[in-house]
């Protein structure tokens, strides 16, 4: 493997996984042996099909793995150069990780203004602070804003997505981990929240890992990515690369290629 295709060495990594497993019920191995990189400020792509491991690694890295009756029995995690290994994962997120599940998980009862001030509660702000947080989130997000006051469960998919997002940019991350943002929503919509999250990486130099099943949008919008089989890595490189090989489409319809 050639270091210099990386989107970052491992000194300057924000993430650095190094050879990770994961074992859910003490019995299952659903990740083994699975390292990637996000640099600062990249959009690095995870990307594989249902089962391959996409979620798992995500958990490993926010440690929510721990809810799952899941841990990460070898290997490495450092961010920011310090291994989070034991640190639980509210203290990762004050650290500046934030997940956003797949699913879309919003409060659906609350209003969207309600779930977004919900994402602002772990750093404490003041009154001012969080007024000032949630004005940021609505510029990133504008649909946002014009439903602020709608319950969050009578609003699109796509709204849901962007409220999810938002809710996790409220924590103010460095790193955001996006598990399946695509999922179930309309091309457009995609494109849309796709769009904003490369704003978001290039103007406030946040990082993403995005996992995906989507292979085209999320190696339009990252800079690298890796592809994930049977919880392993079977093939990684530079996203204008990985997009020029057809054998990526293959493997997505059940072929056996490799990158
Ligand atoms: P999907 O897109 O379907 O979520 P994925 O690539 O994210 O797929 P994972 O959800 O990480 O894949 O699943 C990887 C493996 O771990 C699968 O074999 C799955 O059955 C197993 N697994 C996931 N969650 C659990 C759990 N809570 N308990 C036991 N096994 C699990």
């Amino acid at each position: 493997m050639n270091q210099a295709t990386r989107p970052s060495a491992a000194h300057s990594a924000l993430l650095a996984v190094d050879d990770i497993e994961v074992i859910y019920d003490g019995a299952i191995l659903a990740v083994a042996g699975v390292s990637l990189r996000v640099g600062q400020s990249d959009i690095v792509a995870l990307l594989g099909a249902n089962g391959a491991g996409k979620s798992t690694t995500l958990k490993a890295i926010s440690g929510l793995v721990q809810a799952d009756r899941a841990r990460v029995s070898r290997g490495h995690i450092h961010f920011q150069g310090q291994s989070t290994a034991g640190v639980a994962p509210n203290v990762l997120a004050r650290q500046g990780i934030v997940h956003v599940l797949e699913g879309r998980h919003v409060f659906a009862h609350l209003t969207i203004e309600e779930n977004l001030r919900s994402g602002g509660f772990l750093r404490k702000p003041s009154r001012r602070q969080l007024e000032q947080d949630l004005e940021r989130i609505y510029a990133w997000f504008p649909r946002l804003q014009t439903k602020r006051k709608t319950q969050a469960g009578l609003t699109s998919g796509g709204e849901q997505q962007m409220l999810a997002i938002g809710r996790a940019l409220m924590t103010q991350p460095r790193l955001v981990l996006l598990d399946e943002p695509s999922m179930g929503l309309a091309p457009m919509i995609v494109e849309e929240i796709f769009a904003i999250v490369a704003q978001l990486n290039a103007q406030e130099g946040m990082g993403f890992l995005v996992a995906e099943q989507n292979i085209n949008v999320a190696l339009r919008h990252a800079s690298y990515g890796y592809i994930l089989e049977s919880g392993r890595v079977v093939g990684e490189g530079k996203a204008v690369e990985l997009r020029g090989r057809e054998d990526i489409g293959q493997f997505y319809l059940g072929g056996k290629a490799r990158v």
